[in-house]
């Protein structure tokens, strides 16, 4: 059985650019030439990523990040 497939959806409107979440998810998270967070290609998630991307959720100080679940 497989699980199923999350994205990590970046909130332009909350996001400040601290960066944090590209220390700690660079090969889920690019940053923009103004400094700003976004998710890389569609935003999915490996399986392997998927740690790292829980903690870049939890380490955003604006609660711009979160993990949506692909019905
Ligand atoms: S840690 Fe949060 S506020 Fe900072 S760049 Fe990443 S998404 Fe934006």
């Amino acid at each position: 059985m497989t699980g199923k497939q999350i994205r990590l959806v970046v909130d332009d409107e909350r996001c400040q650019g601290h960066n944090r979440c590209r220390l700690l998810a660079p090969d889920l998270i690019e940053i923009d030439d103004l400094g700003f967070a976004h998710a890389k290609g569609d935003g999915r998630v490996p399986p392997e990523q998927s740690e790292k991307a829980r903690l870049a959720v939890k380490n955003c100080p604006e609660f711009a990040l979160r993990l949506e679940t692909d019905d």
